[in-house]
């Protein structure tokens, strides 16, 4: 019998059409992520869960899915997944690193140079017909990003990616991370410092931490008052690791100059939320890894990294490898 796999929601074709070749595949092809009752219903005698970061996979999901072999999330974050829980109980779970990290690097940037420039203010002023003068002097006025000072903070796969286009900047770039990484001093001719040091030196800060719970709230008053008065920041990692009401008062009352974001403590943001109102900041609605290619990439890489497990391969996008002394490869094999 071929091993079931329930599929949460619409994903791009080529994820699906490799999980057939293998699977009985479960496909809800809808946009909105399923209702929990839906999910919970859905789960009950599949072999493997192909899910987004919407969907909350913690002990009760787990324990309702009794055959659950796999988890895939078509993300590199596995916040929504209680891995523990997953490896305790011999669950494999698959993500989609490295094939989404230029693309959200490139995003992080995007969201940097647009707030630097001002550019999503402008191009609304030019709409609602407030370009009356042809040039002034001091007509929006943003800040230089050429030559001045970045502060990555988590100098992972897309930190890293982030640091490497600063050298087109001229940029200094100093580095905040548990891990220190002095291959990457060389390479990138970066530099590491303490977390309060980073963010005293940086004209812009960029955040690409895993959520977990020591970067929950990593970003709060007390470090946005240690930034300077004209830095900028910007976060493509998650919502909560800055804390969003500190955050929004900064913007309001100055402690920093702007801010750039994908991501918010709840998603959507409410369409009343105070940073809505601001206009020193951009936002995007957590798009960073939504370009064409890449959304392909990550369909096909959380398919084939479902199948390996189930074929009993060891897949290279495996996120637990505790898992296997718990639950081998040949207990989970089924194709
Ligand atoms: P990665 O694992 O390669 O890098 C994470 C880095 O953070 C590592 O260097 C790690 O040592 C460091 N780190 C972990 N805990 C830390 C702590 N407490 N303090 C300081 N540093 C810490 O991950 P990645 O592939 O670069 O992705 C980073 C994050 O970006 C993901 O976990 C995800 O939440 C987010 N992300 C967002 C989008 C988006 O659409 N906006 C897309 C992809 C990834």
């Amino acid at each position: 019998m071929k091993p079931k796999v329930y599929v949460t929601r619409k994903i791009p074709e080529v994820g699906i059409e490799l999980l057939k070749k293998f699977c009985d595949v479960d496909y809800r092809d809808e946009v909105p992520p399923p209702s929990r009752e839906e999910l919970l219903d859905a789960v009950e005698d599949v072999d493997a869960i192909y899910c987004t970061l919407n969907e909350k996979i913690d002990e009760e999901v787990m324990d309702k899915a009794g055959k659950l072999k796999v988890i895939g999330t078509m993300s590199v974050g596995v916040d929504h997944i209680d891995v523990d829980h997953a490896t305790s109980k011999g669950i494999y779970v698959v993500h989609t690193p490295g094939v989404l990290t230029e693309t959200v690097a490139d995003h992080a940037w995007a969201l940097l140079l647009a707030t630097a420039r001002r550019i999503v203010e402008a191009d609304r002023s030019i709409r609602n017909g407030e370009w009356k003068i042809p040039w002034a002097p001091t007509m929006l006025l943003g800040y230089d990003v050429y030559g001045k000072t970045l502060g990555v903070i988590g100098i992972g796969r897309i930190g890293s990616a982030v640091a490497r286009r600063a050298k087109g900047f001229n940029m200094k770039v100093l580095y905040y991370d548990i891990v220190r990484r002095e291959d990457l001093e060389k390479e990138l001719g970066i530099k590491y410092a303490e977390l309060d040091e980073l963010l005293r030196e940086s004209d812009f800060v960029t955040l690409h931490v895993p959520l977990t719970p020591e970067t929950k709230g990593l970003i709060k008053e007390r470090e946005l008052k240690l930034m300077k008065r004209t830095a900028i920041l910007v976060n493509t990692s998650r919502g909560a690791v800055v804390d969003q009401k500190a955050l929004t008062r900064a913007l309001q009352e100055g402690w920093i100059a702007g801010a750039g974001l994908d991501v918010f403590e709840k998603e959507p943001i409410s369409v009343d939320d105070p940073l809505l109102k601001l206009d020193n900041v951009v936002l995007t609605p957590h798009i960073g890894s939504a370009s064409h290619d890449t959304r392909n990439k990550m369909a096909e890489y959380v398919a084939e990294g479902i199948i390996k497990v189930l074929k009993g391969e060891k897949p290279d996008n495996l996120f637990n490898p505790d898992v296997i002394k718990v639950r081998s490869l040949d207990e989970v094999k089924m194709i």
